[in-house]
């Protein structure tokens, strides 16, 4: 038996969420008393994760191994999850983990849990708590299988270190079921994806037009930070559709989002859900997004955000 981690990785790093997801299998092994597999695709160099608990990586080295391939990714998955004989596979909340995880259940005949949040309350069976309606609610789902595949919501576990010895092997598969052939990605931008960043400046509507863009960007820029926007913003071209943050655009999982001219319309909020501290900078004492804010500033973002600039800048270089 064995707890297996499926692994993300963008340009030969690993993501984040993804550190949060062998950290979080850790636990599920160690709560288990078995080793902690992973697996990675197309990655070079693995060593980072033996700080976050995993015992073995096995290295999937294809050709187009490295692009994301829903087919492919879950035949190969399925079929190490069997050999490793593994009794829980666990995948992040990313768009292509929630993609994999239901395709990789299927084939690996096992229970599918999404939106996990915290350990499993039980382990035969297997009991988890999951949020649910954009996280309005909860609810407790119990497996009747012995398998089952579970996809971590993120940002609600945490990355937490382990050192251990690391065992490396790389497995070669000749898969050819797909019908789809990834041949290269391209970036919309060169910046961090809003789905990964730790720090996110969003821009709504209240920014005018995109002539004002450059409040959201010089901010971004002191903190570090990706740049968002709400639908109205992407959909009226401002900024491009990457950008886009809610129910029908991106999730963000960041640890800071600063909205600033965002009304904070619930099916926005939908998808900074699981931002950690969010701060709303609004000239309307009355926008609904105060109510979700952990920091609000009532005022004109014209007025706000270049003081804010400022003192940043005042403090980075101090
Ligand atoms: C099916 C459906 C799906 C949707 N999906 C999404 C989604 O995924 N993401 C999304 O964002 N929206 C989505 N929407 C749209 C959503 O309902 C809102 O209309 C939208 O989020 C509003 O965008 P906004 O806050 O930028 O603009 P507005 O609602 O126009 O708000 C602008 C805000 O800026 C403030 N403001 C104005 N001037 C200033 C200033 N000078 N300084 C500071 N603040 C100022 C105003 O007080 C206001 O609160 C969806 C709608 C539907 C029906």
């Amino acid at each position: 038996m064995s707890v297996l981690v499926y692994i993300e990785s963008q340009d030969q790093q690993i993501k984040k969420s993804s550190l949060e997801v062998a950290a979080y299998g850790r636990a599920v092994a160690d709560a288990m008393n078995t080793s902690l597999i992973a697996v990675t695709f197309g990655l070079a160099y693995s060593e980072l994760l033996s700080h976050y608990g995993v015992d073995k990586v096995c290295n999937v080295q294809t050709e187009g191994a490295s692009y994301f391939n829903l087919s492919r990714h879950s035949a190969t998955l399925a079929r190490v999850a069997s050999e490793e004989k593994a009794a829980v596979l666990i995948v992040s909340g990313s768009a292509n983990g929630r993609y994999l995880g239901p395709a990789v259940a299927m084939k690996f005949e096992a229970t599918y849990f999404s939106n996990v949040i915290g350990l499993p309350l039980s382990f035969a069976p297997l009991k988890v708590k999951r949020s649910c309606f954009t996280n309005k609610a909860f609810n407790y789902s119990t497996s009747h299988k012995e398998k089952v595949v579970l996809s971590l919501a993120a940002n609600t576990y945490g990355i937490f270190e382990k050192k251990v010895n690391m065992d490396q092997r790389t497995v070669q598969y000749a898969s050819s079921t797909s019908t789809l052939e990834v041949v290269s990605e391209e970036k919309s931008t060169q910046q961090v994806s809003i789905a990964d960043a730790e720090i996110v400046v969003s821009g709504g509507r209240g920014l005018k037009g995109p002539e004002n863009w450059h409040l959201i960007e010089d901010l971004a820029a002191v903190l570090g930070a990706a740049t968002a926007c709400s639908k109205p913003v992407s959909d009226m071209g401002w900024r491009p559709h990457s950008e886009h943050v809610g129910q029908t655009g991106k999730p963000v999982a960041s640890n800071l989002y600063i909205a600033i001219g965002v009304s904070g319309a619930i099916q926005h909020l939908a998808g900074i859900n699981s931002s950690k501290i969010k701060v709303v900078i609004n000239n309307d004492p009355e926008a609904p997004f105060f109510k979700a804010a952990d920091y609000g500033v009532v005022g004109d973002a014209f007025e706000v955000v270049p003081v804010l600039i400022e003192k940043l800048k005042t403090l980075k270089g101090n």
